[in-house]
């Protein structure tokens, strides 16, 4: 078992052999057991979490493509086109 303070392997100590840290509280976090439902559950928010990020990824570049496009247009408008046609 590698100890969650001093990351020393321990082998089967529950008490960490370099910093004395107790480590069977963390060994009855890995025995408690989960169904397969509970474990799928879980798999499907972190799956819908990954499509959020990349959609709100999407999102951003499509606001920032529009807003870049509106400022050209604008700037292009102000100007008569000057900047981009000399
Ligand atoms: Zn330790």
């Amino acid at each position: 078992m590698i100890c969650p303070r001093c990351k020393t392997e321990n082998g089967n100590r529950t008490v960490c052999s370099k910093c004395g840290y107790y480590m069977y509280r963390v060994a009855n976090q890995n025995i408690e057991k989960r169904t397969s439902a509970q474990r799928a559950l879980d798999d499907s928010k972190i799956v819908g979490k990954n499509v959020w990020k990349v959609l709100r990824v999407v999102w951003i570049g499509i606001v920032m493509l529009v807003l870049s496009f509106w400022i050209i247009a604008l700037i292009v408008y102000l100007t008569g086109g000057s900047v981009i046609l000399g």
